[in-house]
């Protein structure tokens, strides 16, 4: 097998373990590098994959950027993404 690239993307998990494994994830970066999680989740209704634009909040209910229809959140995903800056 070739080796792939390792990308900084989570297979869903329930909210729980979703939020625990957020948690250690972002241990893993020291704090200058602004590590912001964003939870992903899938609309029961389309099907769409839809991802937070709020930084490190799983809220309970989502609704979707393709249908408008909220999902309840039992379970998603989240990509860890760094905010880039210049330094004042
Ligand atoms: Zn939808």
């Amino acid at each position: 097998m070739k080796p792939q690239k390792k990308r900084r993307q989570f297979n869903d998990l329930p909210r729980e373990e979703l939020l625990k494994k957020a948690e250690e994830v972002i241990r893993d970066y020291p704090p200058e590098s602004k590590p912001e999680i964003h939870f992903k989740f899938t609309c029961e209704h389309c099907g769409e994959r839809c991802t937070f634009e709020d930084a490190n909040i799983l809220y309970e209910k989502g609704e979707c950027h393709a249908c408008g229809k909220e999902t309840e959140i039992k379970k998603g995903g989240f990509m860890l993404q760094f905010v880039l800056g210049l330094k004042p």
